[in-house]
Order: structure tokens, then sequence, then C-alpha cells
């Protein structure tokens, strides 16, 4: 029997940074899309807070990126 190859194998399961809710992804970037809904519902007042000033906007997701990213590549 022939074994499929297992895409999951390189899945990494990482938590959110602020709350208990966990999304997989193998790579960061997987991660982060599939974290984006959660995001979007759970935590829409932390991207409410930067709506109107979109250069702190883009320093503040700048920031969440790499740190998450050094999260995630440490897993
Ligand atoms: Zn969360």
């Amino acid at each position: 029997m022939k074994l499929l190859p297992t895409k999951c194998q390189n899945m990494k399961t990482m938590k959110c940074d602020l709350c208990d809710h966990q999304a997989q992804g193998e790579t960061f970037e997987e991660w982060m899309n599939a974290l984006k809904p959660h995001y979007m519902t759970a935590h829409a007042d932390v991207m409410q807070q930067h709506v109107g000033n979109p250069e702190e906007m883009k320093t503040k997701m700048g920031a969440w990126m790499k740190e998450n990213q050094e999260r995630f590549e440490a897993m």
C-alpha cells in the first residue's frame, strides 16, 4: 500500500499572540492566513485602534509580523 504524502507533517501549531486560539501552518505566511479570520473577529478592537492612521498601522503590523515570525521559527 502506497502512503499518501502527508502534507501535515511540517505543520506547526502556534497560539494566537493575544489568546489561546490555535492556528496551523507550514510556513509563517500560512499560519498568519489561518489566524486572520480569528483575529478579525476576536480581536477586531485591536485592529480598529489603528484605523485612520495607515502609517501607525504599517509600523504596528511590521512589528507584529517580526515578533510572531520569530516565535514561529523558534518552534
Ligand atoms: Zn486570539
